[in-house]
């Protein structure tokens, strides 16, 4: 396959963000480069070997509903699903998945492989170039020059990467890979504004050494959830359970007794670490008071013995390594087959970026993933579609696709990122969403699948799929909606047995469906009622609108009040100095951050309303 004189789009990294910003921008039918250091590598996993939970889960139901790989890659790779939070309302329900490692790797290699318009290559890139604030391709480490329209930058944890184990320290991109050392330093030369972060994974253990006959087994859920709207469970390999145990008083003092030679304690690591997956050095020093965490071992694959303990990340030194995983139950005699580690790299404040993602400084450069500021497969999956995407949609002189907060996670990541920068590495919540009873994992291809479609990256089988399930929903709820039950035809003993209690009147099965302790399989028995959808999918969605129905209404109202905000545009060259009554501080922090709406303007931290009020009056006055 001979190579384009200039590509359209080129991705270098392929991780999690490069290999869905790949696909996508190949899927929209632009000519597409892929560089990545190894093609060994491409979609590895860097850390745990799981996809999904709470919040994140949420985020790869939409990539999928987009046409994106991570939920098929897992469906194929998958040993053990679950839904967590499956007690709770549908909102804060989210699907996870312990993956094999090999498998999960080689269904997006084939993925890739397969997908027209796209070139894979492996090389690393050293060098950007860039003409009058615009970049025009790539230089890899044999000096070979790629030009190009578009360019998404997905190096996660690559770029200056220096890892610590102890007091050692060495470069890297991730143990066993190069870091990015001359693209780190001409990233810096082009101003862009750069921090450095840090994260850490756990030593793992080889499992024939491990006593299982002492662990509580965890199984994954029966019937087994399928992640992808086009997957099925026949898709899933072999299901593993995984175990859980804990560590002990020993367990702490052991850690304890090596604090002194901690990098994160001696000061030699500056970055900040990721708040919610912290070190268990960083977790018994700061709940003091908690004799014992839980740690879960999770199997690496079907085809080796390899776990991970989920838990006990650390960068302690080896010794102190081998001690502390031995004081654990289950763990006495366990063979460590790799060292845990931190690794500190450099990211880049997402304040300089456009919704786009694409970089405000140069034209056509597009960042995504990890180099970002996010933790986590799922948000640089995330990012890695929308940054591909809207490369080609510059490429096609299409206008941005920026989803907004109350449309999906991925709006809601992006507007964080930009309008609040980053501090320390964001993960995604569900709670971070304040539009959640709308923006669920259930219904993301209701909301996104149609907005792919017209965007060009949706293709036939998942858009015909799509059209036969949002028909069957409509049918079926207008089904309910004209099938009535009355009070002379019901006997009053179903009417107890499915409602609770007698009808007065008559009612439809719809609003039935409305009484909180009626669900849709329930009523289905009740005589009269019809034959019940025999799509799971279909039925949950009946339900789940109906349940939600009042609420979502409520915040359809509020969505529309603040959409003036959101729609209102501030041109790129607003001086905000001239903005009359903003005080300084508010001032400089518009110039810095140049918001590209007023609502975005509003969630800046320290804009208060009075500002924007003043900001609506400069507008009005037409300046
Ligand atoms: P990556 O997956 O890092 O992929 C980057 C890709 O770019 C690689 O293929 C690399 O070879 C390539 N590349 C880099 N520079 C170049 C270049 N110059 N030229 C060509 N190719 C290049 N996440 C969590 O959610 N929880 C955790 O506990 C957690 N722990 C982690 C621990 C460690 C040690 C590491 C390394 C990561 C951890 N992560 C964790 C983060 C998770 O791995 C990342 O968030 C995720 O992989 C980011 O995806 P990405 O695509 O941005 O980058």
């Amino acid at each position: 396959m001979k190579f384009p004189d200039v590509f359209d789009v080129i991705v270098v990294g392929g991780g999690h963000a490069g290999t869905e910003a790949a696909l996508v921008s190949a899927r929209a039918g632009c000519k597409t480069l892929l560089l990545s250091h190894n093609i060994e590598t491409l979609g590895q996993m860097s850390c745990n070997p799981s996809i999904g939970g709470i919040g994140k889960g949420h985020l790869v139901k939409e990539v999928d509903a987009l046409g994106g790989a991570m939920a098929l890659a897992t469906d194929i790779g998958g040993i053990q699903f679950r839904i967590l939070n499956s007690s709770k309302g549908y909102a804060v329900r989210a699907t996870r998945a312990q993956a094999d490692r090999m498998l999960y790797k080689q269904a997006i290699r084939t993925m890739l492989e397969n997908q027209p318009n796209l070139w894979l290559f492996q090389q690393a890139v050293d060098d950007l170039l860039v003409e009058q604030d615009k970049v025009t391709g790539v230089v890899t480490q044999l000096g070979l020059r790629f030009s190009a329209k578009t360019v998404v930058l997905t190096a996660g944890t690559f770029l200056g990467g220096l890892i610590h184990v102890g007091q050692a320290n060495y470069q890297a991109g991730r143990a066993g890979d190069p870091p990015s050392v001359s693209l780190s330093h001409r990233l810096r030369e082009l101003n862009l504004p750069v921090g450095r972060l840090k994260t850490g994974t756990p030593p793992r253990i080889d499992g024939r050494s491990i006593d299982y006959s002492v662990l509580q087994e965890q199984p994954g859920d029966d019937p087994v959830p399928v992640f992808s709207f086009m997957g099925n469970r026949a898709m899933h390999p072999r299901q593993m359970p995984c175990w859980i145990t804990e560590t002990s008083e020993r367990t702490h003092d052991i850690i304890r007794g090596g604090l002194d030679r901690s990098p994160l304690f001696t000061g030699a690591i500056e970055g900040v670490g990721p708040r919610y997956c912290p070190s268990i050095e960083d977790k018994i020093t700061r709940f003091s008071g908690k004799t014992s965490h839980q740690i879960f071992l999770e199997p690496e694959g079907l085809t080796t013995h390899e776990i991970y303990p989920n838990g006990i990340s650390t960068s302690l030194p080896f010794d102190v390594q081998l001690a502390l995983v031995r004081s654990i139950k289950g763990m006495e005699n366990a063979h460590i087959l790799r060292p845990g580690y931190a690794i500190e790299y450099d990211y880049f404040n997402p304040c300089g970026l456009k919704s786009s993602l694409e970089t405000k400084a140069i034209k056509g450069l597009f960042f995504a993933g990890q180099i970002n500021g996010t933790t986590g497969y799922e948000e640089a999956a995330a990012q890695g579609l929308l940054a591909g995407l809207n490369a080609s949609l510059q490429v096609r002189e299409m206008d941005a696709w920026c989803p907004r907060r109350d449309e999906a996670y991925l709006g809601v990541m992006v507007d964080d990122l930009i309008t609040q920068g980053v501090t320390e590495p964001y993960r995604m919540f569900t709670s971070r969403a304040e539009y959640r009873l709308q923006l669920r994992e259930d219904n993301a291809d209701l909301r996104l699948t149609e907005i792919g479609r017209k965007l060009g990256i949706v293709d036939d089988a998942r858009w015909q799929a799509f059209e036969i399930k949002r028909e069957a929903i409509a049918l079926e709820q207008q089904r309910l909606r004209s099938t009535w039950m009355s009070p002379r035809n019901l006997p009053v003993e179903e009417a107890q047995r499915v409602l609770g209690k007698n009808i007065d009147h008559e009612y439809s099965l719809h609003e039935l469906l409305l009484r909180p302790d009626v669900n849709y399989a329930s009523l289905m028995t009740l005589p009269g009622a019809g034959e019940a959808t025999p799509d799971p999918w279909v039925s949950e969605q009946v339900e789940i609108q109906a349940k939600y129905q009042g609420y979502i209404d409520r915040q359809h109202a509020e969505i529309k009040s603040s959409e003036r905000n959101e729609v209102q545009r501030l041109p790129s060259d607003l001086d905000y100095r001239e903005v009359r009554g903003l005080s300084i501080e508010v001032q400089q922090k518009l110039n810095t951050h140049k918001p590209e709406t007023v609502g975005q303007a509003a969630r800046i931290s320290g804009i208060t309303p009075a500002a924007i009020s003043l900001l609506l009056v400069h507008l009005k006055r037409g300046f």
